[in-house]
């Protein structure tokens, strides 16, 4: 067993993926053209986001979005220790500065009561991170940032589909700030086959603004007149006809992983010392993670390990005590919550072809060691 399995989603989808990848060979388009415009306009729709603007990478969603937003050298984005890299090293690209914010470690989000204590002159903007598919505490966040003039960035890339009910209506991640990052790593709920990655926002002037930083900066009415200097972060054609196929399965491969974390909490509800993953309140969780906690997460890991049930950590060093931001000078102990928390989580294996009888065989083993 592994830990994810991308080949058994292929081979339920083989017909149509094969279908549109011969397309996209047949029609010799392999940059831009209709495959890419119709894959933004199904999705806009799927998200109810005004404009979609796709890129490279989720990582380039980020600091394409932060450049757009005029972000850079001298200037401070308040993040979460607790994510993957990309957050952080997208707010570094971009010349800003990431200041950590610690988490709440019941939902594993930033902890949106301790942002205004950091917030200065230098600060721009906030990159919440809706962590393992579940949104932060947008309602705060936005407040926080209207109140201080702050941009907020969604890094949506684990919460594609994603909903929270805000003042009563039910909103997707990634279009409640000024712009969503997503990616569409494989192993993310939307992936590719290959890297991609888009923004979402509702903001004209924005999109337009990363259009033209992906494509080199180019004027859109004459390639060879560079306005500002840009990057190359494009979604091939092949990947946006495979998404095109994906993009209807996503609701229900969304419920799918709902149905086997809710399976999972039920069965492993008193076992041991294991705590189970909280959804808070008004959040529509879809599951990119499955993470529980124990105190005895690395006895727990050793044990699944030697029956072959493969476990990973997400994530074991919180961004501000990696080597890489070692010069921002936060030491240990400075933010207790990650802290604790990177040591007692263990993701279990969650994706729709997961079956029951794989999960089963879990459970049992819980059972065993605790
Ligand atoms: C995957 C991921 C990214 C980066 O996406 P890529 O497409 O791999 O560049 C950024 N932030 C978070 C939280 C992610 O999980």
């Amino acid at each position: 067993m592994d830990f994810f399995d991308l080949k058994k989603q292929y081979q339920n989808l083989k017909p149509e993926i094969d279908a549109a990848v011969s397309r996209v060979f047949k029609k010799g388009v392999f940059i831009g053209g209709e495959e890419v415009e119709s894959f933004e306009k199904e999705i806009a729709e799927f998200l109810d986001a005004r404009h979609i603007v796709s890129l490279n990478s989720g990582t380039d969603a980020l600091y394409l979005a932060l450049r757009a937003l005029d972000v850079g050298s001298g200037d401070e984005v308040i993040t979460t220790p607790f994510t993957f890299i990309a957050t952080a090293e997208a707010i570094a690209a971009s010349g800003a500065k990431p200041v950590f914010v610690d988490i709440n470690p019941k939902t594993f989000n930033v902890d949106a009561s301790k942002i205004e204590a950091v917030i200065t002159k230098k600060t721009k903007a906030i990159i919440p991170v809706h962590l393992y598919g579940q949104m932060a505490e947008m309602e705060k966040i936005l407040t926080i940032a209207k109140k201080h003039n702050l941009k907020i960035i969604e890094d949506a890339a684990q919460a594609i589909g994603s909903e929270r009910i805000i003042k009563g209506k039910k909103k997707n991640a990634g279009t409640i700030g000024d712009v969503g990052c997503f990616s569409f790593f494989p192993t993310k709920n939307l992936g590719a086959y290959g890297d991609g990655g888009m923004v979402a926002t509702n903001n004209k002037v924005l999109a337009d603004k990363i259009r033209i930083l992906k494509t080199h900066g180019s004027s859109p009415k004459n390639k060879y007149n560079n306005l500002v200097l840009g990057i190359n972060s494009r979604l091939d054609a092949i990947q946006a006809a495979i998404l095109g196929v994906k993009i209807k399965f996503l609701p229900k491969w969304n419920k799918k992983r709902e149905k086997l974390a809710l399976w999972y909490t039920k069965n492993l509800l008193g076992v041991g010392n294991i705590i189970t993953p909280f959804v808070a309140e008004n959040n529509m969780h879809i599951y990119h993670q499955y993470v529980i906690k124990s105190e005895k997460r690395d006895k727990l890991r050793e044990f699944l390990k030697a029956h072959k049930i493969p476990t990973l950590i997400h994530y074991p060093t919180p961004l501000h005590l990696q080597p890489a931001l070692k010069y921002l000078g936060y030491k240990k102990y400075d933010l207790p919550e990650t802290e604790q928390t990177s040591e007692e989580i263990l993701s279990l294996p969650i994706y729709p072809e997961l079956s029951r009888i794989d999960q089963k065989c879990y459970h049992r083993y819980h059972k065993r060691i605790l």
